[in-house]
């Protein structure tokens, strides 16, 4: 299924000169939103997965519903001050400045094996963060999943795990 004409580019959203790819349009229509799940979980079944771990905000749309579908729990990671309990902190630099994410420190055991999922892979600072919050609340990674990798950006070289992706932008 060609998903590209369910991806909206909005220009210069949130800020001048980024192009948004808005995921609206394409988790509005039923059999995109099943082929998308579908995609991500059947890539990752029989590979012993226990948790899905999402990434605030729009991880938090995917992860659940593959969480669902391998039989695993959902982790949330999230932005600062959001978590109540005592929370694991990772910054890493944006264009201008930096920015935080937390996973709370009990959320994952030794024994979990761990699939990250998050919305768009773009340079990969986020998802390397999170990967640095898992490995360090002592879980293994498996992979990460996004349903869109703008590969053009190079993401996937910095995060240094596998990388799977439903669409890719070349
Ligand atoms: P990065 O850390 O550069 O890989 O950026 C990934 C994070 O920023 C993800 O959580 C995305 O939701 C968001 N993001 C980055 N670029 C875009 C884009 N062009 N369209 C939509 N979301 C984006």
């Amino acid at each position: 299924m060609d998903l590209r004409p369910l991806i909206r580019d909005v220009p210069d959203f949130p800020k001048k000169g980024i192009v948004f790819k808005d995921i609206t349009p394409l988790l509005g229509n039923a059999s995109a939103l099943a082929f998308s799940i579908d995609a991500i979980a059947t890539a990752h079944i029989g590979k012993g997965i226990t948790k899905v771990v999402g990434i605030e905000s729009r991880g938090f749309i995917i992860a659940p519903a593959v969480a669902l579908r391998l039989c695993a729990g959902f982790v949330p990671i999230r932005k600062p001050g959001k978590l109540p309990w005592k929370a694991l902190s990772e910054s890493y630099g944006l264009e201008y400045g930096s920015d935080t994410i937390q996973i709370h420190e009990d959320s994952l055991e030794a024994s979990d094996r761990v699939l990250l999922v998050d919305d768009v892979l773009a340079t990969g600072g986020t998802m390397g963060a999170a990967l640095k919050l898992v490995q360090r609340a002592g879980a293994t990674v498996v992979g990460t999943a996004f349903l869109i990798d703008l590969a053009f950006l190079g993401g996937a070289k910095r995060i240094g795990q596998p990388v799977f992706s439903v669409v890719a932008y070349q």
